[in-house]
């Protein structure tokens, strides 16, 4: 079955990640784009979102690469028209909206896949299977990246629902949960606003893990000499650092050879796969954890931030 997919918003990730992904892809056609400011040459393109789903196209797949706010009216628009969803993380702007998605999945018809690019990365799976039955003591989280260099112009980024921060930490959160063998809860949370934003440039949790282990986590935004994507959990048996953002896996001290993996062509042949089984994936646990930061958090104003 070839998925005819429809790429709505054709911003940063769509561009740099997503069209690449599809175009080397034997099981995906690109369909069409929804842009407002033209889309591509010779790909039909929609000015608005609904144009497509009232469109005589013939396509069975949207892949939603929008920020997260319009997001669940257009997956369940897409969803209760009978075409298979791709969603960019995080799946919704709040947990109830993915609840909502994920009840829709759960009710059967097609698929629904919230995607977490970062579970993609080389090191991953061989830290889970590492992992697994394990007794695990400490995780701690670092993910340090300059906004100006990651983020620039992004206005929405910084309002609320655009989720600040925690839209790079959300993807150190996907690993850790997608790695530990047991739940992990925030116990602590704090929370750095700039005066002149609705959303954190900083954030420091503290975490608690169901079998007794403690850990924290630190993201930030502000510029840093080089960008810091670490994830690192001690056991009773072994010290486990996922670095470069979950590409190298290092366990005690030594690199382990992971098998290379590229992570937007990897998220591309599970959709095709579930799509094929008539099945979804919707884990919503490194949203939950986010929503809980900003529920407990401590939030201090802090000096404005100008791009
Ligand atoms: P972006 O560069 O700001 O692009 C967002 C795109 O969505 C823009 O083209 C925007 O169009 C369009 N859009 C917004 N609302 C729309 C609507 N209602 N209908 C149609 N198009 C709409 O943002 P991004 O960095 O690509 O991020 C998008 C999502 O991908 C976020 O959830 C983010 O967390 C995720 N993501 C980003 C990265 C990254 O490195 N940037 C990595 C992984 C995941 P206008 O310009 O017209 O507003």
């Amino acid at each position: 079955m070839t998925l005819r997919i429809a790429v709505v918003g054709l911003g940063k990730i769509a561009r740099d990640q997503h069209l690449p992904a599809i175009a080397v892809d034997p099981d995906f056609e690109l369909a069409a784009t929804v842009d407002r400011h033209g889309g591509l040459p010779d790909v039909r393109n929609f000015e608005a979102y609904d144009a497509l789903l009232a469109s005589d196209l013939g396509f069975n797949a949207v892949s939603l690469c929008t920020p997260p706010l319009p997001r669940r009216a257009m997956a369940a628009a897409a969803l209760a028209a009978g075409k298979h969803v791709m969603l960019e993380k995080p799946p919704a702007s709040t947990v109830t909206e993915a609840l909502e998605l994920a009840a829709m999945a759960r009710s059967g018809g097609p698929t629904l896949f919230a995607t977490w690019h970062s579970r993609e990365a080389a090191g991953v799976a061989e830290a889970r299977r590492r992992l697994a039955g394990e007794t695990v003591e400490a995780v701690e989280i670092e993910w340090r990246e300059d906004v100006r260099r990651w983020h620039p112009g992004q206005q929405w980024i910084w309002s609320a629902g655009g989720m600040g921060v925690f839209d790079p930490g959300i993807n150190a959160l996907s690993i850790l949960t997608e790695i530990l063998p047991e739940p992990v809860f925030v116990s602590r949370s704090r929370l750095l606003v700039p005066s002149n934003r609705q959303a954190p440039i900083a954030a420091e949790l503290a975490l608690n893990l169901a079998g007794g282990g403690r850990g924290g986590a630190v993201f930030d935004w502000r510029s840093t000499p080089r960008d810091t994507w670490e994830v690192r959990v001690r056991t009773a048996r072994s010290a486990l650092t996922l670095a470069d953002g979950g590409a190298r896996l290092i366990v005690d001290g030594a690199q382990v050879d992971c098998p290379e993996r590229a992570e937007y062509p990897g998220l591309y042949r599970r959709f095709a796969q579930l799509a094929k089984a008539g099945a979804s994936d919707v884990d919503l646990r490194p949203l939950q954890l986010v929503a809980d930061a900003f529920m407990l958090g401590e939030t201090e104003r802090t000096e404005p931030f100008q791009d």
